[in-house]
């Protein structure tokens, strides 16, 4: 929508909308963004550690002094790991869903050894910006932080991604978080399949609320790509709950009639063991 402008470090800023930037780092094709008001910014995701928190905050720094405050749209270490880079740079306010900031508290410590090679520092948990930041401003359903002539409602549709996948709404964009994937499947590993598809149905009729729908990687999506991921993701659960009845055995059987690959098919049939109804 507008021109892209590279940065130091490879970290890329694009504006879509006035005051809504996308902030995008290489690492994990992560995206973070910026929503800039009169009196504040908001920073949504921080990156895996303080090397990519530090590209995402020169980002912001080249576009705004305002104040910062920071959501978390889930608990996923490339969403998250950044956060301490931000408390250290006077970051006082940090927001995400309640389940995330509990399951951050938790096993947050237990996800470092995922960012081994892409932030070995974190990964050890020695030095600077290392440990683990939890949010101290937990949602439960919905609130709306007022950046000054910018609200932003945060704001929860059920479970999916995680069980703690928060929303963010500005006057203009939808920061969907990892509910919505662009270029790579949907990630399964610590999802609820049934209520994920739920949730993106909600996602697509918010369509006619926002003009531009940022996922939590790649490029910026329309509604057809989310009606696309709700229809395939919702023929999925019925092939694995199908697989289940034919070869409760073995429903691995159906891995390769799903329409995802090897790894997330696997993820997906066992999720749907595991998540309760
Ligand atoms: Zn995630």
């Amino acid at each position: 929508m507008s021109e892209t402008v590279q940065t130091e470090d490879k970290a890329e800023h694009v504006q879509v909308a006035p005051g809504n930037y996308v902030i995008r780092t290489r690492s994990y094709s992560l995206n973070s963004g910026l929503v800039i008001g009169k009196q504040k910014a908001m920073v949504i995701d921080t990156g895996a550690g303080p090397r990519q928190a530090r590209q995402i905050y020169k980002a912001v720094r080249s576009l705004t002094k305002l104040p910062l405050v920071v959501v978390n749209t889930h608990s996923h270490f490339d969403h998250i790991f950044g956060n301490a880079f931000f408390a250290d740079n006077g970051v006082h306010d940090f927001y995400a869903h309640r389940n995330c900031a509990h399951d951050m508290a938790e096993t947050a410590s237990l996800q470092r050894e995922q960012v081994a090679e892409t932030e070995p520092e974190m990964a050890e948990g020695t030095g600077e910006h290392t440990r683990i930041r939890v949010p101290t401003k937990p949602v439960d359903t919905e609130v709306t932080v007022n950046l000054g002539d910018m609200p932003v409602k945060l704001f929860y549709l059920g479970r999916g991604h995680t069980d703690g996948d928060l929303l963010v709404g500005t006057p203009s964009t939808l920061f969907a978080g990892d509910l919505v994937e662009q270029g790579a499947n949907p990630a399964f590993e610590d999802s609820y399949p049934r209520d994920w598809v739920e949730t993106l149905r909600k996602i697509s009729g918010l369509r006619h609320e926002y003009d531009v729908l940022v996922p939590g990687h790649g490029q910026t999506v329309s509604d057809a790509f989310v009606r696309s991921m709700w229809e395939t993701m919702s023929l999925a659960v019925r092939m694995g709950e199908q697989a289940s009845r034919d070869t409760p055995a073995d429903t691995t059987k159906a891995i390769p009639i799903l329409p995802y690959g090897p790894l997330q098919s696997r993820a997906l049939l066992t999720r749907l063991k595991q998540a309760p109804r």
